[in-house]
C-alpha cells in the first residue's frame, strides 16, 4: 500500500497523536474536531485530513486590486514541511480522535493527486465505521471512478479564469468534462454533490453560466453554490451582498465561510 502525503499537521484538529501523546488543537477547544465551515454541511462536526500537493496555483484579484492567493499555501508550497503517513497509522489517529463525530473531510491541495492511496485508506476507514460520512474536496481537474464507492459527498470547486489557475497545465474543457462526470456519478451512484464556484465579479458568473451550461443542466439547483472571493475586508462585504443576490436570482445556494467567523484565518481549525 502506498503512503499518503499530508500537509504539516494535516490531520486536524486532534488531541491525541499516534503514540497517545496529548496535542493542543488550534480551535482552542479541549476536544478533537471542528465544524465544516463551507457548503451544504456547514456547521456539521467534522475531522479533517489535508493532503499535500496541488496541480493549480490560484491567485485572484479583488475589486480594489489586491491579490488573493490560495488560502492553503502550506498544502501547495514546495518548500513546506510535509508528513508521510502509512494508511494504517492514519486510520489509527482518526479512530482515536473521532469521538462522537461521523464526518471525515478529505481536503487539500488536490486530494485526487493521491487517489490510489486514498482508495486504500477510505476502504479501510469504511470497514472500521460503516456510517462514516466522507467528503472529498476537489478542484475538479481530476475524476476517479474507483473513489466513488467510498465517498458520500464530492465537493467540487472548479476554478474560473479569474483564478489565473489553469495556466498551461489543465484545460478548462477537461474541467467542464469532469464536472459532467461528477453530475453523472451523483445520479448513478447516489453520491451527494456540491459544485462550489468562487465568484469575484459578474464576469465570473457569466463565465460559469456559459462554460458549465451543459453539466449544470444535469445538476440540481440545490447542488450549485456561489462563494464570494475574499478575505473579510470592506470590498468583501460589498461583493458578498452581490453574490448573495445573484445566487437568489438563479435559485442557487449562497456559500458563506462559517469557520472564518469562529476562528478567523487560523490554519487547521
Ligand atoms: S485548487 Fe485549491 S488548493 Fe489548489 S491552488 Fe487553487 S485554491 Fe489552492
Amino acid at each position: 500500500m502506498k503512503d499518503l502525503i499530508l500537509a504539516q499537521d494535516g490531520i486536524f484538529p486532534i488531541t491525541k497523536g499516534l503514540n497517545g501523546e496529548s496535542l493542543t488543537p488550534k480551535t482552542g477547544f479541549a476536544i478533537s474536531g471542528t465544524i465544516q465551515g463551507e457548503g451544504k454541511l456547514a456547521g456539521v462536526p467534522s475531522l479533517f485530513i489535508r493532503l499535500y500537493g496541488c496541480n493549480l496555483n490560484c491567485a485572484w484579484k479583488s475589486s480594489d486590486n489586491k491579490v488573493v492567493r490560495c488560502d492553503t499555501p502550506h498544502a501547495i508550497d514546495p518548500h513546506m514541511t510535509t508528513e508521510k503517513w502509512a494508511v494504517s497509522s492514519l486510520l489509527e489517529v482518526v479512530k482515536q480522535n473521532m469521538g462522537n463525530m461521523r464526518h471525515l473531510v478529505i481536503t487539500g491541495g488536490e486530494p485526487l493527486l493521491q487517489k490510489s492511496a486514498l482508495v486504500d485508506f477510505l476502504r479501510e476507514a469504511k470497514q472500521w465505521k460503516s456510517d462514516l460520512h466522507v467528503t472529498i474536496e476537489t478542484n475538479g481537474t481530476m475524476f476517479s471512478a474507483s473513489l466513488c464507492k467510498y465517498v458520500d459527498l464530492f465537493s467540487v470547486s472548479p476554478k474560473l479564469t479569474s483564478s489565473n489557475a489553469l495556466g498551461k497545465k489543465v484545460s478548462m474543457d477537461l474541467v467542464v468534462e469532469n464536472v459532467g462526470r461528477y453530475t453523472l456519478a451523483r445520479l448513478r451512484n447516489k453520491i451527494d454533490l456540491q459544485l462550489k464556484f468562487v465568484i469575484s465579479s459578474l464576469d465570473d458568473l457569466n463565465e460559469l453560466e456559459i462554460l458549465f451550461m451543459d453539466p449544470l443542466s444535469h445538476a440540481s439547483d440545490d447542488d450549485v453554490l456561489l462563494m464570494p472571493m475574499g478575505i473579510g475586508d470592506e470590498a468583501y462585504q460589498t461583493l458578498q451582498n452581490k453574490v448573495c443576490e445573484w445566487a437568489i436570482e438563479r435559485g442557487w445556494r449562497f456559500a458563506p465561510r462559517l469557520h472564518l467567523l469562529l476562528f478567523g484565518h487560523t490554519e487547521n481549525t
